[in-house]
C-alpha cells in the first residue's frame, strides 16, 4: 500500500523524485456532495449509529426494585456496568477483555473481506465528519460555492454563513459530550440536573472536553486523523491480502485516460482509449482528498464515494458503471495479464480462521455469562502477624473475606470452613457462629466485607502452613469457594 505521495500506476518507488518533501502542507479540502448507492448506505449508517448513541441512555430496562432501570449504564459509585439484562461486576472485567478481543477479530474479518470498511462507514471519526460536512454544505454551499466564498473577502454574508456553521457544529459537539455523560448516571435525572445547573462538576468538565474534541476532530482535523493520527491504516495494511475487496480504480479499463472530447474522436478512429475521461469528479467528492487513480493509499478510508461519483459520470457518458469499484488486487493483476477475472474469494484460510475465532469466543462468553455464579467469595490472609497465640494456647489467623451477592434480593449465606481437623470460625458482625460455619446476610446486588477469625485449640498437630477452603453457600444450594492458608508455629 502506497503512502499519500504515491507514484503513478506503473512507476516504482525508485522513480519518486529525491527532493520529494517529507512533510506536505495541508491542503484545504472543498468536498463536493454526491448521490449514489454508497452515499445512501453512509447516510443510513450515520442515522442509525448517531440515533443509537444519542438515544440509548434514555432506553429503560426493568431489573426489579433494587437496581437501576437504565438499559446501558456505567455505575461508578456502585461499581457496576449494566447492559440490558447483563450486569458486570468489577471482578468480572474479563468480559470486557473478551469483548475487546472479539471486536479486534471482527475488525480483522471486515478487513479481510472489504478492506477499511470500518473506516469508511462505521468509525466515529467518519460518522461525525460526515455530519459536520453536511452542516458545512447547508450553510456555505457545495464545493464550487464554498470555494468561491473562501476566495472572497469577509462580508456580512460570509460572516453569517460561517458563524451559523460554527454555531451548529458547537451545538452538535456539545450534545455529543452531553450524551456521553448520560451513560454514567440516570439519564433523565442528569438532564434535569444539567439544565438547572445542579449536576456534579465532573459532568460539566467531561461535556467540555468532549465538546472540544468533537468540534476539533470533526470540524477541523478531519482526514488528518485518519491519515496521521489513527494507527489502524498501518495495522490493516499489514493484515490485508490480495483477495480483500478494496475501492479500486480499474486501471486496465480506465487507461489511457483522455478528455471526453478526445475520447470520442479517438474511438471513432479505432484507437485504444480508456474509460476515464479525467473529469476529476472522484477526487472532488473524496473526503480525504485522495486521487484513487494513483492506487491504494493510506489516506483512502474506503468510503466508496468516488465509486458513486464515477458511476454518475459513466452514466452520463454512456459507458458501463464500475470503473471504480470494490475489486481485489488479485483480479486486477489477472486482468492486467490478460486473464479473465475470478469471483471474489471470500472463503479462504484467514476468513475461516477469523469466523471460527469469533464464533468460539462468542459462544464461550455466552456460555460463561449464562452459567455464571450469582455469589462470590474472596479472602485475604493478614500479612502481619501471620498468626497469634492466645492466652489459652490456641492459635488464631485473621482474614479479610469479601462476600458478593449478585442477586437482586437479600440473601443469607453460610460461610463454612474446611481443611482444619478442629477449630472454629467467627466473624465480627456475623449473625451466628457454629463450629465451622457462620451465617451472613448480604443485601441485594451488594458486597459485604468481614473480618474473619479462625482459631484452632491448643495442641492441634499439623504443618506450619496448611490449605483451608472457605465455602460460601446460598439457601438455594449455589456455592462458591476460595482457598487460603492457615499458619501456625512449626512443631
Ligand atoms: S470520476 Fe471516473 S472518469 Fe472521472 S476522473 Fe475519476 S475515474 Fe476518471
Ligand atoms: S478515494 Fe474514494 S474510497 Fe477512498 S476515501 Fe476517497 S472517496 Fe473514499
Amino acid at each position: 500500500m502506497a503512502d499519500t505521495a504515491a507514484p503513478k500506476p506503473g512507476s516504482t518507488t525508485d522513480e519518486i523524485p529525491i527532493e520529494a518533501p517529507l512533510y506536505e502542507k495541508r491542503r484545504q479540502l472543498f468536498v463536493q456532495s454526491v448521490k449514489g448507492r454508497y452515499r445512501s448506505i453512509k447516510w443510513a449508517v450515520l442515522v442509525l449509529t448517531l440515533g443509537v448513541y444519542y438515544l440509548l441512555p434514555f432506553v429503560r430496562w426493568d431489573r426489579g426494585p433494587n437496581a437501576p432501570d437504565q438499559a446501558v449504564l456505567i455505575d461508578f459509585p456502585a461499581r457496576r456496568f449494566y447492559f440490558f439484562f447483563i450486569e458486570i461486576w468489577p471482578q468480572e472485567v474479563y468480559y470486557l477483555t473478551g469483548l475487546l478481543v472479539l471486536a479486534a477479530f471482527v475488525l480483522f474479518l471486515m478487513n479481510a473481506l472489504a478492506g477499511r470498511v470500518w473506516c469508511g462507514y462505521l468509525c466515529p471519526q467518519t460518522v461525525w465528519t460526515d455530519l459536520f460536512l453536511a452542516v458545512e454544505r447547508f450553510f456555505e454551499g457545495d464545493r464550487r460555492e464554498r470555494t468561491k466564498l473562501y476566495q472572497g473577502r469577509w462580508t456580512g454574508n460570509r460572516i453569517a454563513r460561517t458563524g451559523g456553521k460554527h454555531f451548529v457544529w458547537l451545538m452538535i459537539a456539545w450534545w455529543t459530550g452531553g450524551a456521553w455523560v448520560l451513560y454514567f448516571a440516570d439519564a433523565p435525572t442528569l438532564v434535569w440536573q444539567l439544565a438547572t445547573l445542579q449536576a456534579p462538576l465532573i459532568a460539566y468538565i467531561w461535556i467540555g472536553i468532549l465538546t472540544f474534541t468533537t468540534y476539533a476532530l470533526a470540524g477541523f482535523l478531519r482526514e488528518q486523523v485518519c491519515t496521521y493520527m489513527c494507527p489502524w491504516p498501518r495495522i490493516q495494511a499489514a493484515l490485508t491480502d490480495e483477495h480483500a475487496l478494496n475501492v479500486t480504480y480499474k486501471v486496465d479499463r480506465g487507461e489511457p485516460r483522455v478528455s471526453l472530447k478526445k475520447s470520442v474522436a479517438l474511438r471513432e478512429t479505432g484507437e485504444k482509449v480508456g474509460d476515464c475521461v479525467d473529469c476529476n469528479q472522484c477526487v472532488a467528492v473524496c473526503p480525504t482528498g485522495v486521487d484513487i487513480r494513483d492506487g491504494l493509499q493510506l489516506g483512502c478510508v474506503q468510503c466508496g464515494l468516488c465509486i458513486d461519483a464515477c458511476n454518475n459520470v459513466m452514466d452520463k457518458i454512456g459507458r458501463p458503471q464500475g470503473l471504480i469499484g470494490y475489486d481485489s488486487e488479485y483480479n486486477l493483476e489477472r486482468r492486467l495479464a490478460g486473464e479473465p477475472e475470478e469471483k471474489p474469494k471470500i472463503v479462504r484460510a484467514r476468513t475461516i480462521l477469523y469466523v471460527v475465532l469469533i464464533l468460539g469466543i462468542s459462544a464461550f462468553m455466552a456460555f460463561h455469562l449464562a452459567t455464571r455464579s450469582t455469589l462470590d467469595v474472596a479472602a485475604l490472609h493478614d500479612r502481619n502477624p501471620l498468626f497469634v497465640q492466645l492466652s489459652d494456647g490456641s492459635i488464631r489467623n485473621a482474614y479479610t473475606v469479601r462476600l458478593a451477592n449478585k442477586a437482586l434480593e437479600e440473601r443469607v449465606f453460610t460461610l463454612s470452613l474446611d481443611g482444619l481437623p478442629a477449630g472454629f470460625v467467627e466473624a465480627v458482625g456475623a449473625e451466628n457462629v457454629s463450629a465451622q460455619s457462620l451465617s451472613v446476610a448480604v443485601g441485594p446486588a451488594r458486597t459485604r466485607e468481614l473480618r474473619v477469625l479462625v482459631t484452632v485449640p491448643r495442641g492441634t498437630d499439623g504443618p506450619a502452613s496448611r490449605e483451608i477452603v472457605f465455602t460460601l453457600a446460598a439457601p438455594e444450594g449455589e456455592s462458591a469457594f476460595v482457598r487460603d492458608h492457615f499458619m501456625m508455629p512449626a512443631n
